[in-house]
């Protein structure tokens, strides 16, 4: 009987916790996952640097489990940067390269809703409305040209920012809490753009991160990945 019971209860549990990881919206409790276990795997990984080796691959969490430190579930805290119908047209485009430096690039049709990946507060807004290239800003960038156009920095409680790029329109101002998946943008070709696109940047104390892992975890498995833990290199060329 107890074991019934123990299996009933279980059975309950997936029945509870599984549309929370599914649906991934807000005001959503944390799942059973959200305590890191005792012993974990080589997501945990505690020596402070990131091997330039560490491969995409390793660092996607196992979905049907839980997980290290470094890996944080859906519960709330995050969300895709975009309509995921956009997405699934082209699932790869999360993992492409980005130029020069760590940063992504979506190329995106103007006038795209774009989201709080994370929640935070609004440090910088950015309203440069003109395209460098139209403008005649050249490699130097003359004329007050901005190299971001329309955009914004959030700052999360870790005190990670967080930088969108190119929109046509901002919807929120300075000192603005977001929650993640609230729009905040409309996507545009403003700023150093050669075609509309949205670009998103992740600073840990100054430092560029590789959003790529972290958004092929939250489109593919609905899970984020501790931004401090997100490689510094081998996503760009
Ligand atoms: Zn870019």
């Amino acid at each position: 009987m107890k074991s019934v019971l123990a299996l009933t209860g279980s059975l309950l549990l997936g029945i509870t916790v599984l549309p929370v990881v599914l649906a991934g919206g807000d005001s959503q409790p944390p799942t059973a996952c959200g305590v890191p276990p005792a012993s974990t795997d080589v997501v945990n990984d505690t020596s402070g640097s990131v091997a330039s080796d560490t491969s995409v691959a390793a660092r996607v969490p196992d979905p049907t489990g839980c997980f290290g430190s470094g890996i944080i579930p859906l519960d709330g805290g995050w969300s895709l940067p975009g309509p995921r119908y956009l997405i699934d047209r082209n699932p790869r485009a999360l993992g492409y390269p980005h130029e020069g430096y760590p940063a992504w690039d979506w190329i995106i049709r103007e006038g795209t809703p774009i989201y709080a990946v994370r929640g935070g507060r609004v440090a910088v807004v950015r309203t440069w409305p003109y395209n460098w290239w139209n403008q005649g800003c050249g490699a130097a960038g003359l004329n007050g040209c901005e190299t971001c156009g329309i955009g914004l920095a959030v700052v999360d409680e870790q005190g990670t920012v967080w930088n969108y790029c190119h929109g046509s329109d901002i919807l929120v101002q300075v000192g603005d809490i977001v929650r993640a998946g609230q729009q905040i943008l409309l996507s545009g070709n403003t700023g150093r753009s050669g075609t509309p696109h949205l670009h998103i940047e992740i600073r840990v104390d100054g430092v560029q991160r590789c959003p790529q892992p972290l958004l092929r975890s939250l489109y593919e498995y609905l899970i984020g990945i501790d931004p401090t833990t997100l490689p510094i290199d081998g996503c760009s060329f």
